[in-house]
């Protein structure tokens, strides 16, 4: 599967569709969740066009991937998962659940997240 430039990520990357920014650093971009599933849930994502985690890691510069790694953790902690703690967690493929074809983190936080799987 090759990636594809029209998901909407890629059109929020390209500042084609608004989003609600959290931070943002010339690697990745991190923006409110449109239909939250919790108190806070933030999305991560790399700028650069990536499908998911695994194509990510296969493709992805060294530096691109420590500073999508750091980006979770920094903005976990700007939006309060450092006092309570947080979930993070990225969907892969069709039996994973994805539905955006480019990579994100979910970050959940403030309250109890719950159940790990449902
Ligand atoms: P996933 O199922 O892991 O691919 O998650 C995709 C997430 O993207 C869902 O939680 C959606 O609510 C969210 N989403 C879809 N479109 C937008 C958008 N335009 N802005 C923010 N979040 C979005």
């Amino acid at each position: 599967m090759s990636y594809n430039k029209e998901n909407i990520f890629a059109k929020i990357v390209r500042g084609e569709i608004q989003c609600k920014k959290v931070y943002e650093n010339d690697y990745v971009l991190a923006f409110h969740d449109i239909n939250p599933q919790k108190k806070v849930h933030i999305l991560v994502i790399p700028k650069g066009e990536y499908i998911d985690l695994d194509d990510f890691n296969k493709r992805a510069t060294d530096k691109e991937i420590v500073e999508f790694n750091k980006a979770v953790t920094h903005v976990a902690n700007l939006v309060g998962g450092k006092t309570n703690g947080y979930r993070a967690l990225t969907n892969i493929g069709q039996d994973g659940g994805q539905e955006v074809p480019h990579l994100h983190f979910h970050i959940f936080a403030g309250e109890k997240i719950g159940k790990m799987v449902s």
